[in-house]
């Protein structure tokens, strides 16, 4: 089994991309490499068509401009969000609220497979004893699931987070996807900005410490001047979910 849990239900590594997807992928992110955040939502729009294109939000503490940028594009687009059980009240709360008050009108809560969660992780521990296999069977597979329509997906994703995000193109070849990342210029300074003209609602958790927020076991709060996200998986030896390591399911739904 690799790191990422593959193993666990039996995925088998996507194709390499298409040399189509690939050299599409490549010509977008010369084009874009300068566009702003809007434009970025706006060529992935016209690119693919609305009924292929899906923007991926976890409805998180970074999550509200990217969606007041994706709803004066275009509200109806698909918006797709992961409940995998785990989440803290106070986000599922938060969905609402932006959906609401930004007029999304397409927003898809998933969950992982009903039986997966049950028969895998029967005590809910699974996000200590192995956190990647826990987060496979709660994100990995059900946004694999959850993207097979789609030609394209948007994420939130920036370069001044670090780690493996210190290098993303605004766009990539995601297996047989393109995949956006407008805010991926975007420096902590420019979004704070961006956060000042926007007037939305920050995620209920901010104002008790949360910096970056995802599932309740996972996510602690953060002291000033620490990384933003080292509330997560704190002490543990990861950094990241797997979503954005390309995967799909041999079989679709
Ligand atoms: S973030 Fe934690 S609880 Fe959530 S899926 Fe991953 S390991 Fe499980």
């Amino acid at each position: 089994m690799n790191s990422a849990g593959q193993s666990f239900l039996s995925l088998s590594p996507v194709q390499p991309a298409s040399s189509l997807i690939a050299a599409q992928a490549q010509s977008l992110d010369r084009d874009l490499s300068r566009a702003s955040p809007a434009e970025i939502v706006t060529t992935a729009l016209h690119e693919v068509g609305r009924d292929s294109l899906a923007v991926v939000s976890s409805f998180g503490s970074e999550s509200a401009a990217l969606l007041k940028i994706v709803a004066e594009v275009d509200p109806a687009i698909p918006i797709v969000f992961l409940d995998t059980g785990w989440l803290f009240p106070e986000t599922l709360a938060y969905r609402d609220t932006l959906t609401n008050l930004l007029g999304l009108s397409d927003v898809r809560t998933i969950h992982p497979l009903t039986e997966t969660p049950d028969n895998k992780d029967k005590d809910r521990d699974l996000w200590f004893s192995n956190p990647d296999q826990c987060c496979f069977i709660r994100k990995v597979e059900p946004l694999t699931r959850a993207l097979h329509p789609f030609g394209a997906w948007i994420n939130g994703r920036k370069r001044f987070q670090g780690g493996d995000r210190a290098s993303i193109s605004v766009v990539e070849a995601d297996g047989g996807r393109l995949k956006f990342n407008p805010l991926a210029n975007v420096s902590a300074d420019e979004l704070k900005a961006l956060y000042a003209t926007m007037n939305l609602p920050p995620h209920p958790l901010v104002a008790s410490g949360f910096t970056s927020i995802g599932c309740m076991p996972c996510t602690t709060r953060t002291e000033p001047g620490e990384d933003p996200r080292a509330g997560r998986w704190r002490d543990r030896d990861k950094i990241e979910c797997g979503i954005h390591v390309a995967t799909d399911i041999a079989k679709s739904p």
